[in-house]
């Protein structure tokens, strides 16, 4: 399909992208273009004018600020792959970030777009969420910071404001002894989408499990904190029988749909199995993490 025609804005710093968006009611923003492009062609949705992104250096940035990370909104998977920083803390978004599409595409998308697309299956947000991130939200007028969690309220909805702009993504280095990871099953190696993903998190203090996370990908409206089988690993001791019993309820508290890639039953039993090889991920991550 062709492109209906679309006025065309590039503006070169992030306040004149905001007066733009402000300026241009019926305008869309675009990153890098790989989700909003397919749906503009496919007339799921409509614009006037789209305001690119891709000449705005300052959302390019990644920086270490006190005992956070700092993602500019235009980063795109392949720099998250390759950069010194990520690797270092957060191996876990490397490997989602690894996980998606192509190397073409990686190269376009951008981590600004995957979470504001806000698509169930998006491979980012589960790590991130994990990870506690919070998002820097910015308008002419007002800048909000939101907890990534937060931030989802339904399939393609979010709480982002029409005249507001995603600038960043705050990721707080995880403290010592604390692993991080992400599973991803799909349909095929490359250009496929989440049937289902898990993301987990474990921080270990004198051996027992402080803290823990299990957040589901693909198996609800949003990306899913899994709370109770969060809640059952607080305080205990990791064993191979309390993963499975955190696995079994992290099932339970999946809502998935039937569609195309896969039916309500197999991304439940999908999400058993991932929970517990995540868990036991994070769990070596954990103990081999000194901080
Ligand atoms: C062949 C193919 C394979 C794919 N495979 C995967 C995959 O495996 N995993 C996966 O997660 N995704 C996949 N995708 C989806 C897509 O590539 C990603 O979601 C990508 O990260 C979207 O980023 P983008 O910069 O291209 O967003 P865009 O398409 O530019 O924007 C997406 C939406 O977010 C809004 N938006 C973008 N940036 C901002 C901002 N800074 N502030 C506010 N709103 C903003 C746009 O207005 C638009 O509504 C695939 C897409 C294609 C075409």
């Amino acid at each position: 399909m062709i492109l209906p025609e679309i006025e065309y804005h590039a503006p070169r710093t992030l306040a004149e992208a905001l007066k733009l968006l402000v300026k241009l009611k019926e305008a869309r923003i675009m990153a890098g273009g790989t989700d909003l492009l397919v749906e503009l062609k496919q007339g799921l949705v409509e614009a006037e004018a789209l305001i690119s992104l891709q000449n705005i250096k300052e959302l390019k940035k990644i920086e270490k600020k006190d005992q956070s990370l700092r993602l500019g909104a235009m980063v795109t998977p392949q720099e998250i792959i390759s950069h010194p920083l990520i690797k270092q803390h957060f191996p876990a978004l490397v490997e989602a970030a690894k996980s998606m599409a192509s190397p073409q595409v990686r190269s376009l998308a951008t981590i600004g777009g995957n979470i504001a697309s806000a698509v169930p299956s998006a491979d980012l947000p589960p790590t991130l969420i994990a990870a506690e991130a919070s998002l820097e939200l910015q308008c002419t007028e007002s800048f909000r910071e939101v907890n990534l969690l937060e931030f989802f309220t339904g399939p393609r909805l979010t709480i982002c404001r029409d005249e507001e702009l995603l600038i960043s993504i705050l990721i707080p280095v995880p403290p010592p002894k604390t692993g991080i990871s992400f599973l991803k099953f799909s349909l095929r190696e490359a250009n496929a989408l989440a049937v289902a993903s898990v993301a987990s998190r474990i921080t270990l203090e004198n051996e027992v499990i402080s803290q823990a996370s299990v957040v589901l990908g693909a198996v609800a409206p949003s990306p899913l904190l899994a709370l109770k089988a969060s809640e059952l690993l607080e305080g205990k001791k990791p064993s191979p029988s309390l993963f499975e019993k955190a696995a079994s309820i992290a099932k339970d508290e999946a809502s998935p749909i039937s569609d195309i890639r896969s039916s309500i039953w197999y991304r439940k039993e999908l999400i058993q199995v991932l929970t517990r090889r995540s868990l036991a991920e994070s769990l070596k991550r954990a103990q081999k993490n000194p901080g």
